[in-house]
């Protein structure tokens, strides 16, 4: 029996990029060479998880949210665990192909009784206009897991980015926090997320996605004759 396919808002990024190199890597097993990735967003996810934590139970905002955005963090601390924990995550089955959708959220807020997904991202510089773009199909994403899982929502959810000011006298970078509220629309990750199921049945190696040029470059090169 093949085992079900399960795909992660990360796996799901690498489709929307290129549906070749995404099925190399699902169907055949040919991972892309590894980057040198920054530590920099893991390490600040994790400082910024236990500061949210200490507020959770207290039922009072951040301050980096604190008369910014309505609701409040989601005080059930257990699930929240297993939302954060990537090989858990929250789930969704789709019940023509029984693949699964996951994802692991940062955070949550209640509003009333809708929940709103929240992540936080850590960069170099100020967000300009369209940065929170980049992230439209992770938030389509959570939103659609929640309305899977039987939990309300209102369509948007919020991307917190956190980016350097200054260094002070005692040595120690401080952080310019800002809440973007982006809007949501959970239809359309799921049909992303079957159209990615729909290219792993495929046979034959899918097209090169329109965004990565390494392919198009290793096909021009000629190399010299000996
Ligand atoms: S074009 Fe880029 S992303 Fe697509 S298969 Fe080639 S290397 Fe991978």
């Amino acid at each position: 029996m093949n085992k079900p396919i399960t795909l992660s808002y990360s796996s799901i990024s690498l489709f929307l990029e290129c549906p070749r190199c995404f099925w190399l890597d699902k169907v055949r097993g040919i991972k892309r060479p590894p980057n040198i990735m920054p530590t920099l967003p893991s390490g600040m996810d994790e400082v910024i998880k236990k500061h949210f934590d200490r507020f959770r139970q207290s039922g009072i905002l951040p301050p980096e949210l604190r008369g910014k955005i309505e609701g409040t963090l989601v005080s059930d601390q257990e699930l929240l665990e297993i939302w954060r924990n990537w090989k858990k995550g929250i789930r969704y089955t789709d019940p023509a192909t029984q693949a699964v959708l996951m994802g692991a959220l940062d955070d949550c807020l209640i509003l009333d009784d809708a929940y709103i997904p929240l992540d936080y991202k850590t960069r170099g510089y100020p967000i300009r206009d369209n940065t929170h773009t980049y992230y439209q199909n992770q938030l389509d994403t959570y939103t659609l897991l929640l309305a899977e899982n039987g939990y309300n929502h209102l369509s948007y959810g919020y991307l917190l980015f956190f980016h350097p000011l200054e260094c002070t006298d005692q040595g120690q970078v401080r952080f310019h926090a800002e809440p973007v509220r982006v809007q949501t629309e959970p239809e359309r990750a799921r049909q992303i997320f079957l159209s990615a199921v729909d290219v792993l049945s495929k046979e034959e190696t899918p097209e090169v996605g329109p965004k990565c040029r390494h392919c198009p470059w290793a096909q021009q090169i000629t190399l010299p004759a000996l």
